[in-house]
């Protein structure tokens, strides 16, 4: 029956793209023409989040930047511009952003991969890698240590591709001193909505580089990105000292990323049972004595977690434990509570595989993930942490809550990426990320619902109360997604009618509607 409906609606849409195409495409359901679509595969409506689950129409695994352009300059050429297109890079998206509803899945990790590493000298040199857009970061790392480099800004995860993390942001420990990801691209490569193949950076079709860049896959499709590098470290000093008091350890927090030349990655966590203690160490290799006293269910006690890093290449002018225990010292966690290790910089950006690979054996990676992140401004931490933990029980909360500062000044407001509009002139902010897992097996439908609803009013609450925005997330409806982008909104909306006028892209972002969407053309 879903077979038979299946290839109902991929005939339909072969149908449509003959009539659309000025390319002849033979009709054969697997097979038509230079584009070898596919009726779907099981990754296209599938991501990390197991919450969204949109079958596609077609399926798309191109085997050069051609196949996606003249994909979109068909389309894009029909008047009708029914069909939808969405990039998926490695579909670790949370909410379907990277589907497309009765449309068309572009599956980058099937291009090729392309990687060149330019690696200069002297006085303004500049290092850089020519990386495709469905390259997944642990294969740029891999591919730039072998010349001594790596990209400067990093995600905790590494097996997302450049184009996905490229659309969001890309953060992590080291964003408070290089930026997002997005702040570290030289120059791009794009197939626009109609289909055009456009090289682009801060000095040649700028207009559309800062749309990409932070445009949730709105504008174009990433295919090709030029990554800055720099000389990489041998080995990272690990360090995480805990807190029990809030205030402190903000403030902790302040004062390592008031001081990029010492301090090379800064992050933190909310420590709010056993499971968040023992689960975020998996990656740690140093031997953490901290047995803190939870307090009672009626009466729960939360810690948190500073964890920094500084990279050996510091040694050149002072001893690596010198830095650590010269900065230390200036810090204020509880009592003998700081541990630190000595790691090779591959193990330590690599630190989340390791607890992918202990969740994996448990059974508890393929799980729902209704993840929450959120940008706060600095004005507001303490009532969004107020917020949070009066809204969760520790008892019950599966999963880890990260939080870290951020500077405002790292990113560029023409990218099309969205913060907190502040009128304060705070350069501090921070990102709160609620990275909860709920394990079908205890539960069920209604329960994750639940917690989805739970989230959304928390979000709209922190969004109206406090102006925390959120990264990676979903909103409700166009009408939440103006809301979303504030004073940004314009810009947005103008870019989009610019290098998309036909709206085929992102439909799984849901911030536009298709007049002429492919799930009312093909039914
Ligand atoms: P997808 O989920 O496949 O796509 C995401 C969006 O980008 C979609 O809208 C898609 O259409 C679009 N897109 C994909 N490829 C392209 C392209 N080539 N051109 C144009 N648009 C494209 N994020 C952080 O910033 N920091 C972190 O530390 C971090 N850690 C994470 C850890 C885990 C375990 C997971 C699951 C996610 C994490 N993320 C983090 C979130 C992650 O950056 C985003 O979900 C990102 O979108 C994932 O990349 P992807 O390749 O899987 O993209």
């Amino acid at each position: 029956m879903e077979f038979i409906f299946l290839c109902s609606r991929v005939n339909a849409l072969i149908l449509l793209l003959t009539l659309c195409s000025p390319y002849k495409f033979i009709q054969s359901p697997m097979d038509f023409g230079p584009l070898n679509l596919l009726q779907t595969t099981h990754e296209a409506s599938l991501d990390f989040g197991r919450i969204v689950f949109n079958t596609p129409s077609a399926v798309l695994k191109p085997q050069s930047k051609t196949d996606i352009a003249l994909l979109l300059s068909s389309l894009s050429a029909s008047s009708l511009s029914r069909v939808t297109v969405s990039a998926r890079g490695a579909g670790h998206s949370i909410h379907g952003q990277a589907q497309a509803l009765d449309g068309i899945v572009v599956e980058m990790e099937s291009l090729p991969v392309e990687m060149e590493i330019h690696k200069r000298k002297g006085e303004d040199g500049i290092s850089f890698a020519d990386v495709s857009g469905g390259a997944l970061w642990i294969e740029v790392l891999k591919e730039s240590l072998k010349f001594g480099l790596a990209p400067r800004s990093w995600t905790d995860y590494l097996y997302l591709t450049v184009g996905g993390t490229l659309s969001n942001a890309g953060i992590s420990g080291q964003t408070f001193k290089f930026g997002p990801q997005i702040s570290n691209v030289l120059q791009l490569e794009i197939v626009t909505g109609q289909g055009e193949l456009v090289t682009c950076s801060r000095t040649e079709n700028s207009e559309l580089f800062y749309s990409v860049l932070g445009g949730l896959g709105q504008f174009g499709i990433i295919t090709k990105a030029r990554i800055l590098l720099q000389d990489a470290p041998e080995k990272v000093k690990w360090i995480r000292a805990f807190y029990d008091d809030f205030d402190t350890f903000t403030k902790d927090q302040e004062l390592l990323v008031s001081m990029p030349d010492l301090v090379d990655y800064v992050e933190g966590f909310i420590v709010l049972n056993e499971q968040s203690l023992h689960s975020s160490s998996v990656g740690f290799p140093g031997n953490v004595g901290f047995t803190p006293d939870f307090g009672t269910r009626e009466k729960p006690k939360v810690y948190y977690c500073i964890e920094f890093g500084v990279h050996d290449y510091q040694l050149e002018h002072m001893n690596i434990d010198e830095v650590v225990r010269d900065i230390s010292r200036q810090m204020s966690y509880m009592q003998s509570q700081l541990y630190s290790v000595d790691v090779s910089y591959f193990d330590f950006l690599e630190r989340v595989r390791m607890e992918e690979l202990s969740l994996r054996r448990q059974g508890l990676w393929d799980v729902h993930h209704p993840w929450l992140n959120m940008f706060v401004p600095k004005s507001g931490i303490v009532e969004f942490k107020d917020l949070l933990t009066e809204s969760i029980s520790p008892d019950d909360f599966m999963g880890l809550i990260l939080i870290y500062p951020l500077l405002r000044d790292k990113w560029d407001g023409n990218m099309s990426a969205v913060l907190p509009e502040v009128g304060s002139t705070d350069q501090v902010m921070y990102v709160v990320g609620v990275l909860q897992s709920a394990n079908p097996d205890t539960c069920n439908h209604r329960c994750l619902h639940d917690l989805l609803q739970h989230q959304c009013s928390f979000a709209q609450t922190a969004h109206d109360q406090i102006g925390a925005k959120q990264y990676l997330g979903h909103q409700p409806s166009p009408l939440h997604w103006r809301s979303h982008f504030g004073r940004r909104w314009d810009q947005f909306a103008r870019r989009k009618s610019q290098f998309d006028p036909n709206y085929i892209l992102g439909p799984g972002q849901g911030i536009f509607t298709n007049p002429h969407s492919a799930s009312s053309a093909l039914r």
